[in-house]
């Protein structure tokens, strides 16, 4: 059984991967969030509750696991501490179980109000960013100006830096959009909340390898999605970081040798929030159906979600850029609905096949896509828990989509619930590798 694997969005993110990550969590001693910020919205129903995780790994809310986040992760201490307090509310017990990299970046208010300018300032080619702040503060990080976790150790050191910081940024945000100072009325509420920070710091690449060596596993939990990657998604509509798997190893600093599997989620169908091309996009009615059925409306910012048909090519762009070991079919019952479902399968650009996944976003959006239909089911499966209690179209669904790609389905999952979940093979050892 593996003993390092990493789980990733195989599409646009909001695939289930909160679901999975939690349902997969029982078989892992440590969880670790290895890119993104407060920005992902994982939805996790465990026992009747349900609780919405941005920035924390999903792993928090089994007892008992450890949960890390990882250097390739922002941290907006503000969010964190309301998160945390969310969940002690909420009856889960976080204390020393929680870990933070003391090399994590620090989200400051600044970076939201230059995001807010900057996307504003967009005439056209609007990112649909969330407005938190994450693109500009990965910029810093890049632009080696940025201030991390382990500042927050020393108050003196932290306030002199956050003020070299701000005369810089002040000048920038001033010229480029006219925004007003930021005077760093906020320092203070930073060093207050870092009481919460502070005696959770840790080396992570240190922890992670001790536990590896310790003979522990551990669960590596991307947020996003594949094609929302900084340098293999449809850029310039991605996020700021590395959501693939490679995000793994630099997000939380353990060799690429040490991960054994890596699996990937995806929906049954696809979905897209914000800006960007979407090749299988639906509209009208039976992309309304879908948006209702699936509840396809952002966790964090409520927005609508662009719905559409299963993409084949681009599932196995990402399935051969995070070598995926195992698929898990998410929201399965979402097409129970369907008479017919039709399937992308290929790519034309200006009348030629494509292989592969276009590197310009002006390109993906120009594509043609050639579609299958596949007989829908017609028949509930939601809350299901046995593969032979499918029905044969929806094993056949399955199995084509499988077959595409060239990658064995390990898990689908038919409900939010945590027990709605059809392992496939003898046992969840499958899906784990
Ligand atoms: P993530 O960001 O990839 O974790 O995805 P989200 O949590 O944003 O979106 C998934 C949503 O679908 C959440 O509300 C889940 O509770 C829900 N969900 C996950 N798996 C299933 C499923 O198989 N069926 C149904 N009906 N809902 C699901």
């Amino acid at each position: 059984m593996s003993k390092a694997a990493v789980v990733v969005g195989v599409q646009w993110g909001d695939e289930g991967k909160g679901k999975v990550v939690d349902a997969l969590a029982e078989h892992f001693d440590v969880v670790a969030r290895y890119q993104g910020g407060a920005n992902a919205g994982h939805t996790v129903v465990a026992e009747g509750r349900k609780y919405i995780l941005q920035l924390l790994p999903t792993g928090i809310v089994r007892p008992d696991r450890q949960a890390l986040i990882g250097n390739g992760v922002v941290i907006d201490p503000e969010a964190l501490a309301r998160e945390v307090q969310c969940l002690e509310d909420a009856g889960v017990q976080v204390g020393q179980r929680l870990l933070i990299s003391d090399r994590a970046h620090l989200i400051l208010p600044c970076h939201r109000t230059y995001e807010v300018a900057a996307e504003a300032a967009r005439a056209e080619g609007k990112l649909g960013t969330t407005s938190k702040g994450i693109g500009p503060t990965y910029e810093d990080k890049a632009g080696r100006r940025g201030l991390r976790t382990s500042d927050l150790r020393d108050a003196a050191v932290f306030r002199e830096k956050c003020r070299e910081f701000l005369e810089e940024k002040n000048r920038l945000t001033a010229a480029l959009f006219g925004s007003k100072n930021d005077d760093g009325a906020w320092i203070d509420r930073y060093l207050a909340v870092s009481q919460l920070i502070v005696p959770r710091l840790i080396n992570v690449s240190a922890f992670l390898n001790d536990a590896l060596d310790a003979g522990q596993r551990v669960l590596f939990e991307g947020a996003q999605g594949t094609l929302l990657d900084l340098d293999h998604g449809t850029y310039p509509f991605v996020t700021s970081s590395s959501a693939a798997a490679g995000g793994a190893c630099t997000g939380t600093g353990v060799g690429p040798t040490r991960l054994d599997a890596v699996i990937g989620v995806s929906k049954a169908y696809t979905t897209r929030v914000g800006s960007g091309p979407f090749p299988t996009e639906l509209f009208g009615e039976e992309a309304d159906k879908i948006r209702e059925r699936g509840g396809e409306y952002g966790a964090v910012t409520g927005r609508p979600r662009r719905c559409g048909w299963f993409d084949v090519p681009l599932a196995r762009y990402s399935a051969r850029l995070n070598h995926l070991r195992t698929l898990v079919i998410t929201k399965l019952d979402i097409l129970d609905h369907l008479a017919e479902i039709p399937v992308g399968i290929g790519y034309e650009l200006d009348g030629r096949c494509l292989d592969g996944f276009p590197a310009d976003a002006t390109d993906v959006e120009r594509l043609t896509v050639r579609y299958t239909t596949l007989p829908g089911w017609q028949e509930p499966t939601f809350g299901l828990q046995e593969h032979d209690q499918l029905p044969r179209r929806a094993q056949d669904y399955l199995k084509f989509i499988s077959a595409e790609i060239g990658v064995p389905i390990a898990m689908v999952s038919t409900g939010p619930e945590r027990q709605q979940t059809i392992w496939i093979g003898s046992s969840s050892h499958r899906v784990i590798g």
